[in-house]
């Protein structure tokens, strides 16, 4: 049999119940998966132990089955994936593209306040390269990437909804971290393996991780790994104007019709089904006429 032609994928991290705006992303994943025929997965993104909370994935998945989510096969666990992230960092370390680094936080904040380039508020600080040439006599704390020479050039990539995106990797990130001091492994570096290793080839999730993609992209071009498509789906905001976000305590939706209609609404559909399988079947359908079929324009080549 030929390989699926749609594979996709919904990637909670287990720092507290699905809330409104979670649930978009969840559903807005599971609408393209079914309206291309294609398989959805869930992922479990359990590998920062620092903010894991106890009991939350399984919570998780309650709440997407009762919304009428079910994920086409069993949910896989980043924390027991480890052995394939080591197996990326080796090949990137023998490829002399990922370096051991020394530098604490205060270490990388004082090197950026003396050049000048602390980050605004909000902003994360971007690597000034000090261990890039060696540790120095320092004892190795973190993992980093070693980012290709891009001479300021963009990379380039697109997304169904945002259209065409770009980053200056070198000035916007840096050598981003692929493993931390305290050996949990980075998002960046666990997301594009597993992607990779289950053949996602649509990655659908909220617009808080488009900044995100160019740095994955560097790294499935290094680990020669395919770029899958990506659509980046609006964010929910709160009273103040702020995402929602889990670890700030933004509150567990109440699974049910209401609250996937809601989420439709964020989507741009208004349905008024009903039931729930009715209102599915209504999305799935709406869904394929604005989402589905289209041509398949992926990132740059090169970088
Ligand atoms: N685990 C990430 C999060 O919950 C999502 C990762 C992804 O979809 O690429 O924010």
């Amino acid at each position: 049999t030929s390989p699926p032609r749609y594979v996709g994928r919904f990637a909670p991290s287990p720092t507290g119940p699905l809330h409104a705006g979670s649930l978009v992303a969840a559903l807005a994943s599971w609408l393209d998966a079914r309206a291309h025929d294609g398989v959805w997965l869930v992922r479990v993104e359990d590998v920062d132990f620092t903010r894991n909370v106890e009991g939350a994935a399984q919570i998780i998945l309650q709440q997407l089955a009762a919304c009428g989510l079910h994920p086409d096969q069993p949910p896989v666990w980043q924390s027991q994936r480890g052995a394939l992230y080591q197996q990326a960092l080796d090949a990137l370390i023998g490829a002399d593209r990922a370096y051991p680094c020394g530098c604490s936080r205060s270490d990388i904040l004082a090197v950026l306040a003396s050049e000048n380039r602390l980050p605004a508020r909000g902003q994360e600080a971007i690597y000034p390269g000090t261990c890039r040439s060696g540790l120095h006599g320092r004892s190795p704390r973190s993992w980093r990437l070693r980012l290709p020479d891009d001479d300021g050039q963009p990379l380039i990539w697109f997304d169904r909804r945002l259209g065409e995106q770009s980053q200056i990797l070198s000035l916007e990130c840096g050598d981003f971290v692929l493993k931390r001091a305290d050996g949990a492994w980075a998002y960046q570096l666990a997301v594009v393996v597993d992607d990779a290793e289950q053949g996602v080839i649509d990655v659908v999730r909220g617009e808080d991780l488009a900044t995100s993609t160019a740095r994955q992209i560097a790294l499935q071009r290094l680990l020669g790994l395919p770029t899958p498509r990506y659509l980046h789906t609006p964010l929910v905001r709160g009273e103040d104007g702020e995402k929602l976000s889990k670890h700030q305590g933004a509150e567990a939706f109440e699974p049910g019709l209401d609250s996937v209609k809601a989420a439709l609404a964020v989507l741009g559909f208004e349905l008024h089904a009903h039931t729930l399988p009715e209102l599915l079947a209504q999305a799935v359908s709406a869904w394929r006429l604005r989402w589905g079929g289209e041509a398949v324009p992926t990132a740059n080549a090169g970088g």
